[in-house]
């Protein structure tokens, strides 16, 4: 059979991560990696794999089966979205929580003028959390559900942390609270405050003669990031950022908790501990491209989120296999 030929559009962490999870595929192979940037300064892991530029890449559109989107979700995903989805079957992790609904219309449109298929907001969160949370509604109705994030390096926080005056650089993790994580895995379905749930670690390389405890009070008082948690700030030199922080960690849980109909307790966990966030994610986006290809080949048409796709979709197993050996 023949391979699922893979492009991937933005070479950034998700795009490196995508990279090596298609060379794990055996089914897959990639035709090309397409950037904004000058192709001749950006490296892939492969020096086989040609660097293009997005501007040319409708001249490899008979090429490519699948292209993945690994731009970035503030600025990339609403422009690249829609307008590749036009001319293209696309995989993207477009994680704006709130942006969601809007997102899914706009690349609907196009997918479906363009005849082509559109997975969005593949990923763990949305993406593989996301089902999870459906899981627990569905099965237990009667009952609550929690996600807990971390602990792990957030990129948003971090760059909140940046802006403040007098900090020359930042990380920021966030960490899931034991003892509540213990309280709703007991069972017992406890209302749990913002602060309750997670706290916030910084870790900040101060600028030359900023006053540290000016630079504290500003982080841990700023509103909508901050101010709502529990969070430490510790200063640290650049080569400690260096050596002890540059990798991605992530992770967290959903835990649903609830009642089956004969009145007993019902506990579920699903968890996930990350070394690297966008090497996981970007291993989400290749198992789904898996689908998004499945989907296209069977005359399907138009935008979908994980909560539309088939599990067997994703394995690169024959469903007979997946019955003897899974089931
Ligand atoms: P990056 O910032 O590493 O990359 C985003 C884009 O920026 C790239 O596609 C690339 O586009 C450009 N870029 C990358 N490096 C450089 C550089 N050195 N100079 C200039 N431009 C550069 O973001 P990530 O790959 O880490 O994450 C992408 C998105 O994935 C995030 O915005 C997030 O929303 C989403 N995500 C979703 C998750 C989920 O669970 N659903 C989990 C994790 C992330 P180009 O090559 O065209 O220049």
């Amino acid at each position: 059979t023949e391979k699922i030929r893979i492009a991937i559009a933005g070479y950034g962490n998700l795009g490196r991560g995508t990279e090596a999870a298609v060379a794990q595929s055996a089914d897959m192979t990639l035709t090309g990696i397409y950037t904004r940037r000058d192709p001749s300064g950006v490296q892939p892991l492969d020096a086989a794999v040609p660097v293009r530029r997005l501007d040319d890449i409708d001249a490899h559109r008979d090429e490519i089966d699948v292209l993945i989107l690994c731009g970035g979700s503030r600025n990339d995903l609403p422009e690249q979205g829609p307008a590749l989805a036009a001319r293209f079957n696309t995989v993207d992790s477009f994680d704006t929580h709130a942006r969601i609904p809007q997102y899914f219309e706009a690349v609907d449109v196009a997918a479906r003028a363009g005849g082509t298929v559109a997975l969005i907001s593949v990923g763990w969160d949305p993406g593989l959390f996301s089902l999870n949370r459906l899981f627990g509604e569905a099965i237990l109705p009667q009952g609550e559900t929690y996600t807990f994030w971390g602990k792990g390096l957030s990129q948003g926080h971090s760059d909140a942390v940046r802006r403040v005056p007098g900090v020359k650089a930042a990380v920021q993790y966030t960490v899931p609270s034991p003892e509540a994580i213990e309280q709703v895995r007991s069972g017992a379905r406890p209302v749990l405050s913002t602060r309750q749930k997670h706290t916030r670690e910084c870790f900040v390389v101060l600028q030359e003669g900023a006053d540290a405890d000016q630079v504290r009070e500003a982080i841990v008082t700023m509103p909508d990031y901050f101010a709502d948690y529990d969070t430490t700030v510790t200063f640290i030199s650049e080569e400690t950022l260096q050596r002890e922080h540059s990798a991605m960690p992530h992770g967290g849980f959903v835990i649903r908790s609830g009642e089956s109909g004969t009145g007993e307790k019902q506990v579920v966990e699903y968890s996930l501990t990350l070394e690297s966030n966008p090497g996981f994610t970007s291993s989400v986006l290749v198992a789904y491209a898996r689908a998004a290809h499945r989907l296209s080949r069977a005359g399907e048409r138009g935008a979908r989120t994980v909560f539309d796709i088939a599990p067997a979709l994703l394995s690169p197993r024959t469903p007979e296999e997946l019955r003897r050996d899974l089931l």
